[in-house]
């Protein structure tokens, strides 16, 4: 079902009013975390300003260590639904497992499956039963066809609306976080007809290099970007090194467009 063999012409998601995999890029941005109303308002008003057509925000968060900030639950839900009423941003949001399912799908305009539950295939069949459009990270250490065939699961389900995102992948370097693994864009594309949206933050971990390879990702063909941008990344509760300033986030969707533009 996800292979352009099966169908040629690509897939558009659509949003509300908004479509993905269609002429235009569309850029998901915020803080990784929703960590209060006041950060999540202020990071809203920010990237809706800077061209963002998408909220993004963790309100159940997948932490590597269990002492770490899990997230602030239904709270962070509310907050994210009360920046969508306030700015008309669409929302996309973590859902970790089938538990809570209901409840994110209540609040998400778009259901996030983390790279971490990628293979989670009893939660990939239960996303497949909701109404929403699913964004598929792909798993740290997971082939593209890996990928795909985790796709396939959640349309063999009865849910079409898949989004994949390429956020890096685990190699022998250290320097960056992961190694982002633009390669995937245009070989995905060639091997399936659904949208492809590329995340440098989680990929590169570094705040410096996401302008550079968020560029990249657009010329290589990505349908949209997911930016993690934070109203003040030093004091943030998950994700501080990686995440943009306001003005850092400006310039890069200034970049981001001129090579929309040109291509
Ligand atoms: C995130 O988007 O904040 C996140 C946890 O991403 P990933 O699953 O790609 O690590
Ligand atoms: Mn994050």
């Amino acid at each position: 079902l996800a292979s352009r063999a099966f169908k040629e012409q690509d897939t558009v998601v659509k949003v509300g009013d908004l479509e993905i995999g269609g002429k235009q890029i569309h850029v998901m941005a915020g803080p990784c975390a929703v960590e209060s109303r006041e950060q999540l308002l202020e990071s809203a008003e920010m990237v809706k300003a800077a061209g963002a057509t998408l909220l993004r925000g963790g309100a159940f968060k997948p932490r590597t260590s269990p002492y770490s900030f899990q997230g602030l639950e239904e709270k962070g839900l509310q907050y994210l639904a009360e920046a969508r009423e306030k700015t008309g941003l669409k929302i996309v949001t973590e859902v970790m497992d089938a538990g809570t399912l209901p409840l994110v799908a209540e609040y998400a305009d778009i259901l996030q499956i983390g790279t971490r539950n990628m293979q989670n295939f009893f939660l990939l069949r239960e996303v497949a039963k909701v109404d929403k459009p699913v964004l598929l990270k792909r798993g740290a250490s997971a082939t593209i066809e890996e990928w795909l065939m985790a796709a396939e699961y959640i349309m063999a389900g009865g849910n079409y609306n898949v989004i994949l995102c390429e956020r890096g992948i685990r190699t022998y370097e250290t320097f960056t976080r992961n190694t982002l693994d633009l390669s995937a864009v245009p070989v995905v594309k060639h091997l399936s007809h659904l949208p492809v949206i590329v995340d440098p933050s989680h990929a590169i971990g570094k705040w410096r290099f996401v302008p550079p390879m968020a560029v990249a990702a657009v010329a290589a063909g990505a349908d949209g970007l997911l930016i993690e941008v934070h109203p003040n990344p030093s004091e943030a509760l998950c994700d501080g090194p990686q995440s943009l300033t306001p003005e850092n986030f400006q310039s890069l969707m200034k970049d981001v467009r001129a090579v929309a533009e040109a291509i």
